[in-house]
């Protein structure tokens, strides 16, 4: 028996040893551990307790013991309130300071019982030593407070055990036993309270200083395997998931922690398998390619395309970074936003102010644009630059018999017979009403006008069908080239004009060059 408390005595000192690293630890990391304080106190005051168990173990005279006791009073019922707070606090409840000054009271009255009890008895009604006992061991005959302080206790464990259980599903897998382990750590006291109270622990003494030495383990385990303590109270549950954009929170290794339901329905791809891989990781396995760069970046943005359920979306991904209290990174935090909407008005603004609505050529604002960009790039390159100019002929006439709808559909049939025989590097627009440019780089005037002819030949040997027509399109063509660097796109303009008016004036149908510049 002596042996039995000895080992009684031994497993308590090692139970206020780890709690003192607990919240040596706590300390240390105080700076990525949110609510260090609150940790530090909770495992000074078990500590309190522990060490107060294990020389009220030791000791050898009533008097003595009642003192230990009194100090184990200055730790524990302060311990169980803090222990909850801190269950409170990881669940993402805050907590008023009154609240939780007022959550104190019943532990400072059950403290001042205690240091009391020989005035009042109502804490033990009696304590005596156990008569046949060789070491003195004590036994107690509960006072009223006794009940008041043991309800308290009890209760508050369990508000804790049930805080954390309740948490259980909205936690991500990964951390799922973590949590596990913390629940257990929570319940094993009571339990172990339980068998003390049923008087079936060994020489009936109280097992739970003991036990805590288990529990302290766990604990240790659970906030070193994870960093729970610092990430998942980020995610405010209910705020993150009532977002319309989607959220994806990563730890600082860059692992998937948690997102919302947003980001779900926005990448339905993302299940929660994908929580603890890194983002790289699972995007390939999504899509075969890495996720854009913008993650690294502090309030970095940048689009990604996305077809979600055959519908094309655009999203804005932006980034920032999650920092604690004391600026040290915890995490990112990637913002999902659908930008499809502004992005389809964006290109159909763009669409009406750089395009004709008609042909869906470039405007003459645009031509002129561009086209000044090509002509100083053939200036400063030293290369040929020819531009061709055409007029359809007799418009007015196709619009007068035909109708101005047919006049239209007669535009529509010209541009396109003349872009098939056109490259990509050429700039065509609509110049005018039924005017039309075209830049040719690297093309001198002679291929200009050959080009010219090709599509003069195209275009009238290719007659428009409508329901009861023929409608028989020409045009008159004008061709220039640069001469000198002292061109510009107007110069030539106003060359190409003169030699279009040539042709019109041969009798249509017909190209003409800028005779100075031949
Ligand atoms: P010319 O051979 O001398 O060029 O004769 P033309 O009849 O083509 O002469 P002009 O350039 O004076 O007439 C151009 C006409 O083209 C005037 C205008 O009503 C018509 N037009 C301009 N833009 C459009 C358009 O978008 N649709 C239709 N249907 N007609 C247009
Ligand atoms: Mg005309
Ligand atoms: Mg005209």
């Amino acid at each position: 028996m002596e042996s039995q408390i000895t080992i009684f005595i031994t497993l308590a000192a090692t139970s206020g040893v780890l709690s003192v690293f607990l919240g040596l630890y706590a300390f240390l990391k105080r700076k990525s551990v949110p609510s260090a304080s609150l940790f530090v106190l909770y495992n000074a005051a078990l500590a309190i307790y522990i060490f107060g168990y294990a020389f009220e173990l030791a000791s050898d005279t009533l008097a003595e013991i009642k003192r230990w006791i009194v100090v184990e009073y200055v730790g524990m019922p302060f311990s169980v309130v803090l222990g909850l707070l801190l269950v409170m606090r990881y669940t993402g409840r805050t907590v008023a300071r009154k609240t939780a000054a007022a959550m104190f009271v019943i532990p400072a009255i059950t403290l001042a019982m205690v240091a009391t009890n020989d005035f009042h008895h109502l804490f033990y009604q009696s304590i005596y030593l156990r008569e046949s006992s060789p070491k003195p061991l004590v036994d107690i005959a509960v006072g009223e407070w006794y009940i008041v302080h043991g309800a308290y206790t009890f209760g508050c464990l369990l508000a804790g055990f049930v805080l954390l259980l309740r948490r259980w599903k909205q936690t991500k897998k990964t951390y799922r036993l973590q949590l596990a382990v913390l629940i257990l750590s929570q319940i094993v006291p009571i339990l172990a309270a339980f068998l003390y109270l049923m008087g079936v622990t060994p020489q009936g003494m109280d097992p739970v200083p003991v036990v805590l030495c288990l529990t302290s383990a766990m604990n240790i385990w659970a906030i070193v395997t994870s960093r729970m303590l610092t990430i998942v109270p980020i995610a405010k549950d209910s705020i993150f998931e009532s977002m319309k954009e989607g959220v994806i929170v990563l730890d600082a290794a860059g692992r998937i922690v948690d997102f919302n339901r947003a980001l779900g329905e926005m990448l339905p791809a993302f299940g929660s398998r994908v929580i603890g891989k890194t983002l790289d990781e699972a995007w390939i396995g999504m899509t075969g390619t890495a996720f854009p760069a913008v993650r690294s970046l502090d309030g970095a943005e940048e689009e990604l395309q996305w077809t979600n359920g055959g519908r094309a979306a655009t999203y804005l991904v932006r980034s920032s970074t999650v920092t604690s209290k004391r600026g040290d990174s915890l995490g990112t935090l990637l913002m999902l936003i659908d930008v499809t909407e502004q992005k389809r008005l964006e290109d159909r603004l763009r669409q009406l102010a750089y395009y004709d609505g008609l042909t869906q050529l470039l405007n003459r604002t645009q031509f002129l644009l561009r086209g000044k960009k090509m002509l100083e790039e053939a200036q400063s390159s030293g290369s040929p630059f020819s531009l061709v100019l055409f007029d359809i002929d007799h418009f007015k006439r196709i619009n007068d018999t035909y109708g101005h709808e047919t006049g239209d559909r007669a535009l529509v049939f010209a541009v396109s017979a003349i872009r098939r025989l056109l490259s990509p590097d050429m700039l065509f627009a609509r110049y005018g009403g039924e005017e039309f440019a075209i830049c040719l780089p690297r093309t001198g005037i002679e291929a200009a006008a050959a080009l010219a002819d090709r599509l003069r030949i195209a275009l009238s040997s290719e007659p428009l069908e409508t329901q009861n027509a023929r409608v028989r399109i020409t045009a008159s063509f004008g061709v220039a080239q640069i001469a000198d660097g002292a061109d510009t796109l107007e110069s030539l303009l106003r060359d190409a004009d003169a030699a279009l008016y040539e042709s019109k004036r041969n009798g249509r149908n017909a190209v003409s060059l800028r005779a100075e510049t031949v």
